[in-house]
């Protein structure tokens, strides 16, 4: 729970967690020691780690909240994020990016971004690199080059102090050019095909299928906790360019899991789907022993899964569930 509200980021994230922060930066194995403090912003987020050892100087409770985390796997999952969350992401030492990424921090133009522009999230990175790729009418347009007289570049003089506004351009592209596509603002993003989604629930229990991909919220919607250490995130954007249209030829299905024995080794779980009488794609199912290499609990909750894992696969994929 305290890691939770750790990384509660956003508007209520209580003061100690910021204190955390800090002590959680500070106190580092001498393996990050190359890792400057001013972007160590937090270790979730980023990949510098903090100190496990109960020799360190750790404070206990901290120590007993990172632990708790390890093992419960807390961590950062999800098959795709809105960008409001991929620009929020702190950009030194982003956690997904190529680790080549460590090498762009300490340089005379990681420097001007760090202590001019107090550069921190991939979303300033992306605004400061936009005038390279943005195409404007001809008296506005950058020229690649440190005297270039755009409204850009006079504004990032003014605001900065910063003498080489050009170069600096180019060092935030390269930085955000590090970044998977999953966690690059700039690329295609499977939300860019989701329409805007009503969860408002029909009659009786009814409730809409929400197909969309995307994770949206803030910083703290990205973590999961029971997540599997041997399964590893992948790293690539998932797009699907499928758009439900509206509620039109909605489909609607009945589905319920069961258990006998729930709750012991005995338990059997099963699950069934309904789309209509004598309908071929009605079906009874039995929860298997595994699935992949994992042994599955017999449980009614797993069995209830099952049911709305198997029930979009009986449909095309267009279909409003
Ligand atoms: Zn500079
Ligand atoms: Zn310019
Ligand atoms: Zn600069």
């Amino acid at each position: 729970m305290w890691l939770k509200r750790y990384l509660a980021f956003g508007p209520n994230r209580p003061l100690w967690a910021f204190l955390a922060d800090a002590l959680l930066a500070n106190n580092t194995p001498a393996s990050e020691n190359n890792v400057p403090k001013d972007i160590r912003a937090n270790c979730y987020l980023q990949s510098w780690t903090t100190s496990t050892s109960p020799r360190s100087s750790q404070p206990t409770d901290l120590l007993k909240m990172i632990k708790t985390g390890q093992k419960y796997g807390v961590r950062i999952q999800g098959l795709a994020f809105d960008r409001d969350i991929l620009r929020d992401m702190p950009i030194w030492h982003h956690i997904f990016a190529d680790p080549k990424i460590r090498r762009l921090t300490n340089s005379s133009a990681s420097n001007c971004l760090r202590f001019k522009h107090n550069l921190q999230t991939v979303g300033e990175a992306e605004d400061l690199a936009a005038p390279l790729i943005r195409v404007n009418e001809a008296q506005l347009q950058h020229r690649s080059n440190n005297q270039c007289e755009c409204r850009d570049c006079i504004e990032i003089q003014e605001i900065t102090d910063c003498e080489h506004p050009h170069h600096c351009m180019l060092r935030a592209q390269e930085l955000l050019d590090t970044l998977p596509p999953k966690w690059d603002p700039r690329a295609e993003q499977p939300a860019d095909y989701e329409s805007s989604f009503t969860s408002s629930s029909g009659l009786q229990g009814e409730d809409i299928f929400d197909y969309r991909l995307t994770t949206a919220g803030n910083l703290s919607d990205l973590f999961r906790v029971f997540t599997d250490k041997d399964h590893n995130p992948i790293n690539e954007t998932f797009v699907r360019r499928v758009q439900p249209e509206g509620n039109e030829g909605l489909v609607t299905v009945a589905t319920d899991g069961s258990c006998i024995d729930n709750g012991q080794d005995t338990a059997k779980a099963g699950a069934g789907i309904y789309f209509a009488k004598d309908d071929p794609r009605n079906k009874s199912l039995k929860l298997p022993k595994m699935a992949g290499g994992t042994k599955l609990t017999q449980s009614n909750q797993a069995a209830e899964l099952l049911a709305v894992k198997v029930t979009p696969e009986l449909v095309p994929v267009t279909a409003p569930l």
